[in-house]
């Protein structure tokens, strides 16, 4: 039994140029197989309606020609599994031969498909921005929930549309008119006509939830959008000019900081937060460049910064936190890859939450004819059917033009593509198959066992030092710096096991030499299988004499407990003969303890929003010789092996990057989304 998913969607090669790849992919593939694009076959190409045809006809023409060359050519692709009887392969199986040359017979089974709503739509054959294709719900019911709703399936379908032919034998308009109530094209869909199907693939049920256009190319942008809308409608132009403006210097400073998550905002969060509401009277649309966003995961990182960024942005409107918190809880859950009932319970839930709270803030209008909106109702159906949404990804078959389409273009002479297009794949594959082939032929070579490899740990980055500098003129080559002899004389004590920090630092014991070997950060090698060392990266920046803007925030674990602070210079030094591994870090106390120490009552910018908030921590203060005072600025050492993670410490929005006591909250949508 060889089960497939296919998907297929319209793709841009150029300006004039595009291609309708559709593809096929093995589901008995494990799932990191199966979410490589190169695990997804290319089987050919839609034809699309010559330009001239499309700029000489009505539109209403040019959409009934579409419909009725996908029909085609879904009818040519399944040609052989829509035959009755005996001729069909898969209803009696189809001899193939395997990698080794042995034959078997094949029974091919469609088990879903991957689409975008529109393609979702035709391949249904539902009303398109007018009715839903899981269940019966027409545009503009979609707020109210009805558990009991009735879900379409081939059967019911397809009797609809005999009755509409045996009603109005003569009438397409009438036939039509029968149809639309249900929303339903008064056509026979190819689709009805698998054989097998009923174990199968049904077309209503089949149709994957399509997260990276329904939710994250869907949904997502059109509350930030309405948020934005909100705060336009209540500012004037000038104000929300400055808005625009303080957001993008802010995601600059937060993302240089954070290319441990792999994403580059070097202009702004660009087109996706500011795109939608670009209109002439826009203020943002003058200063908000369109950045590109370089991150492989795009929109997580968007969510990532989008709900810290509003407990500044709106501080008095808890109702949109609300919004985004259940809405963000949902995705959460939606991603994960493992369901129960009482889970998919839960999504229900909280689909409810953010559905209903949407509709309060923004309207019903926003939402009125979005099929996207909607879908979400169904997703915990669709995981019921098809497994957890990360086994039939909308992401992971769009990537798949890249080797699909994109790549094969540009060996063709642009004209007449698709052709050229197939062929080239064609061959590229089949070299790829005979490759492969040769390799399981050909005996691997005997390499002597591996002496085991020792284990590797956290290390500073770098072979060799950047600069080697005597401890005295470090401690001149920045403010930040300052303290750095003192950190050197209590960390040694420390370590040589005293219990307390309670004594003069005369009496401390000092490095072999001064001389410091200064290197560009840390380089982690431990944990990294836990998400927040893969999410934060690998090679944490902290050399403030190299570069000030850069320094990473990281997670340290000392005496059991967990710190957070700035990492601010990193280097080697020679101590009882042996070589350490130090850095030197600007600790981070939570808001709480800040309070405490200034005896003061928390803020109410400290209290908001769903993060913990931070910020710089100061000296508390000793009775012995040579500490520093009370309140100043306090740092520390740590040993290299006790780096756990980069910290995701953002600066909230009202803070300039130089403010005297920054806030900072600990983004855990970081590792959440
Ligand atoms: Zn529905």
């Amino acid at each position: 039994m060889l089960a497939v998913t296919t998907a297929y969607d319209k793709t841009d090669l150029s300006k004039e140029q595009g291609a309708f790849p559709i593809y096929l992919v093995s589901n008995a593939l494990p799932l990191d197989e199966k979410r490589k694009r190169s695990s997804w076959v290319l089987l050919g190409y839609f034809s699309s309606l010559p330009a001239k045809l499309v700029a000489s006809i009505s539109s209403g023409r040019v959409t009934a020609y579409r419909r009725a060359l996908r029909l085609k050519g879904l009818e040519a692709i399944f040609d052989s599994y829509l035959r009755r009887g005996t001729e069909n392969p898969g209803l009696m199986g189809a001899s193939m031969l395997d990698a080794h040359g042995v034959e078997h017979t094949v029974y091919l089974r469609l088990m879903a498909g991957i689409w975008d709503y529109p393609e979702a739509a035709a391949s249904t054959m539902t009303l398109q921005n007018s009715t839903c294709y899981v269940c019966r719900r027409m545009a503009g019911e979609f707020q109210w929930y009805h558990p009991h709703d009735r879900l379409r399936t081939v059967a019911s379908e397809m009797q609809k549309v005999r009755e509409a032919w045996a009603a109005h034998p003569q009438s397409a308009s009438a036939r039509a008119a029968f149809c639309r109530p249900y929303g339903l094209q008064p056509e026979q869909n190819p689709y009805h006509f698998f054989p097998g199907m009923d174990g199968g693939f049904g077309v209503y049920s089949g149709a994957a939830f399509a997260r990276l256009h329904n939710v994250y190319e869907g949904t997502l942008p059109r509350f930030i959008e309405g948020t934005l809308r909100l705060i336009q409608k209540q500012v004037t132009a000038a104000e929300f000019n400055r808005a625009g403006k303080s957001i993008d210097s802010w995601l600059i400073s937060t993302g240089a900081g954070f290319k441990s998550i792999g994403t580059g905002f070097s202009k702004g969060l660009s087109h996706y937060f500011y795109g939608n509401i670009l209109d002439s009277n826009n203020p943002w649309g003058t200063t908000v460049s369109f950045g590109k966003i370089t991150s492989q995961d795009v929109y997580k990182d968007i969510c990532r910064f989008w709900r810290v960024l509003l407990v500044d942005l709106l501080p008095n409107a808890p109702e949109f936190m609300a919004l985004f918190s259940d809405y963000f809880d949902w995705i959460r859950l939606l991603n994960n890859r493992h369901h129960t009932e009482a889970t998919l319970a839960r999504l229900d839930r909280f689909c409810e939450f953010w559905m209903d709270a949407a509709v309060r803030l923004f309207g019903k209008e926003l939402f009125w004819r979005r099929i996207k909106f909607h879908l979400a109702k169904h997703a915990s159906h669709f995981i019921r059917l098809l497994g957890a949404i990360d086994f039939a990804d909308d992401a992971t078959s769009e990537a798949a033009h890249i080797e699909g389409a994109k790549e094969p273009w540009t060996h063709t002479n642009h004209r007449n593509v698709d052709p050229q297009m197939a062929k080239y794949v064609e061959r590229r594959d089949t070299m790829r198959l005979l490759r492969l082939a040769r390799q399981h032929q050909s005996p691997q070579p005997q390499v002597p066992p591996f002496a085991a490899a020792a284990p590797r740990y956290n290390e500073l980055m770098g072979q060799r030092p950047v600069q080697v500098r005597e401890l005295g003129s470090v401690t001149r080559a920045h403010p930040l710096l300052a303290r750095l002899t003192y950190a050197v004389r209590l960390y040694l004590h420390l370590a040589a096991g005293a219990i307390s920090t309670d004594a003069h630092v005369r009496d401390m014991p000092t490095l072999d030499s001064d001389a410091l070997y200064l290197r560009p950060g840390v380089h982690l090698y431990e944990r990294l299988d836990d998400p927040k060392t893969l999410l934060g990266g690998r090679y944490l920046h902290g050399n403030v004499v190299l570069k000030e803007s850069d320094l990473s925030f990281i997670a340290v674990r000392q005496g059991g407990a967990l710190w957070y602070g700035q990492l601010v210079l990193c280097f080697t030094a020679l101590y009882l003969g042996e070589t350490v591994e130090l850095l030197y870090v600007r600790w981070f106390d939570t808001v709480r303890a800040s309070a405490r120490a200034f005896n003061r009552a928390l803020t109410e910018k400290e209290l908001r929003g769903p993060f913990e908030a931070y910020r710089f921590s100061v000296f508390p203060g000793s009775y012995f010789h040579g500490h520093p005072p009370t309140g100043a600025p306090h740092f520390g050492l740590v040993d290299v092996s006790s780096v756990l993670y980069a910290a995701p410490m953002v600066r909230s929005l009202e803070d300039a990057h130089d403010a005297a006591d920054p806030l900072y909250r600990l983004n855990t949508d970081a590792w959440e989304m």
